[in-house]
């Protein structure tokens, strides 16, 4: 692979530091191996053997994570669309989910559930370098007590979907087995309910601490976590107290489990997914009236959700972007919504998006030594940006302004010139 020199750049590292003007960053093989300004081009390259790329003072970041990924959620109007769909077709949207996962500007995910063994037949792919798309954490189908909120079939039909359905000890534990036995990384456990099925809303619990307790056991046991729906206060609390590692959504926390969530900040990952309530709020009435979009609170919901978040930021708690696009309203491509979202709602700095974004990302996907912050001997996942995400937060979610990305040193995009010779002098 061919050496490459970005010069110029405003370069935000990822790790909180204030933004660097006047940066190049020197790429080798699949790392990062200097930063500085006015880097020399090492003697030991022919102007053919490396890239030099002018960057005018575009941004240098770090690739993105997203961190609530459903790559096998087509953009589909209902959820029974998902849950229906023939795993055929759902492998093939799944492979173009992953090529736009990564051109825009996301360069690892973390599933949050997955139909069939979608999830782990892509991640192979990629790592083989076979498909493109981001580095992946990979799940299966969702666990979910009998009449939790994708249980969507009626008795009489249900036949395997986008949950396997699992009560009591035994049978979440030889599930979870089962589904670490295909190969995922991760396996997915609906604790609370979600309001848009009436019959399971986001306040009822519907896992008890001894189910999540299993599931968590037969995880650990293998080096694997266990991410979950958790929107109640109670269903939260039961996921601490089980030692979940992920929790996903977290709206309806009170002030005790907020407490709890805060004590846990060393090991816990919250990841609101705000995008799904933003944009169902914004859209869902355009396909479902607004009768329908009344009645699943998440008005009310989006109050609590914003509240915690903030109260949860401010005390240190890792919250990240991860927002459940697949749906119609909010389709696959939207990821940089959640940090929009994160400055405009939840009251982070555009800085402190970024960090959760990259930093934050990497420690979800157990990276940490290798990727997130743009750093010598780091792999060189990087994105170039027209514009300055710091004053505009929004210019992430504008694809012609991401002029390069890199995973691992190589060309997922590139807009920009390409030189191959510059002054070899130290300025
Ligand atoms: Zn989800």
């Amino acid at each position: 692979m061919k050496a490459k020199l970005l010069r110029n750049g405003l370069l935000i590292d990822g790790t909180g530091r204030d933004g660097q003007t006047g940066a190049d960053v020197l790429i080798e093989d699949d790392k990062i191996t200097a930063i500085g300004s006015n880097l020399s081009i090492p003697d030991k390259y022919q102007p053919e053997d490396i890239d030099i790329i002018e960057l005018n003072g575009k941004t240098i970041m770090p690739g993105m994570t997203e961190a609530h990924t459903h790559l096998t959620w087509h953009d589909a109007l209902y959820i029974q669309d998902i849950d229906f769909k023939p795993i055929e077709e759902t492998m093939v949207s799944a492979i173009k989910n992953a090529e736009t996962m990564i051109k825009s500007g996301f360069t690892s995910c973390v599933s949050a559930a997955a139909r069939g063994r979608v999830d782990i037949a892509i991640r192979d792919a990629i790592n083989r370098g076979e498909i493109i798309g981001p580095r992946m954490l990979a799940n299966g189908a969702e666990v979910s007590a009998t009449g939790g909120f994708v249980d969507l079939q009626p008795n009489h039909v249900r036949v395997h979907g986008l949950a396997i359905f699992a009560d009591g000890e035994d049978a979440v534990r030889r599930t979870v087995r089962s589904l670490f036995k295909e190969g995922a990384d991760l396996v997915k456990l609906n604790v609370s309910g979600e309001s848009l099925s009436a019959h399971a809303r986001g306040e009822m619990t519907l896992y008890t601490l001894k189910e999540v307790r299993a599931a968590v056991e037969e995880a650990h046991a293998r080096g694997k976590r266990i991410y979950t729906h958790a929107r109640s206060s109670d269903s939260v609390k039961i996921c601490v107290e089980a030692g979940v590692d992920i929790i996903s959504h977290a709206d309806f926390i009170n002030d005790e489990v907020f407490e709890m969530v805060v004590e846990n900040k060393e090991r816990l990952f919250i990841v609101p997914g705000l995008n799904w309530l933003v944009s169902t709020i914004e859209h869902g009435a355009e396909y479902f009236g607004q009768e329908a979009i009344d009645a699943t609170g998440y008005k009310e919901g989006l109050e609590y959700a914003l509240y915690n978040m903030n109260r949860l930021y401010k005390a240190g708690v890792r919250v990240l972007p991860g927002g459940d696009y697949g749906f119609k309203w909010c389709p696959h491509g939207g990821y940089a919504r959640d940090l929009e979202h994160f400055v405009k709602l939840v009251g982070m700095t555009p800085m402190d998006a970024i960090v959760a974004a990259t930093k934050y990302g990497s420690q979800i996907m157990q990276m940490e030594d290798e990727t997130g912050t743009i750093e010598i001997g780091k792999l060189a996942d990087v994105v170039v940006v027209d514009g300055n995400p710091l004053e505009n937060i929004t210019i992430l979610q504008d694809h012609s302004k991401l002029k390069v990305i890199l995973k691992g040193g190589n060309y997922i995009v590139n807009h920009l010139d390409v030189a191959h010779t510059a002054a070899r002098t130290v300025a």
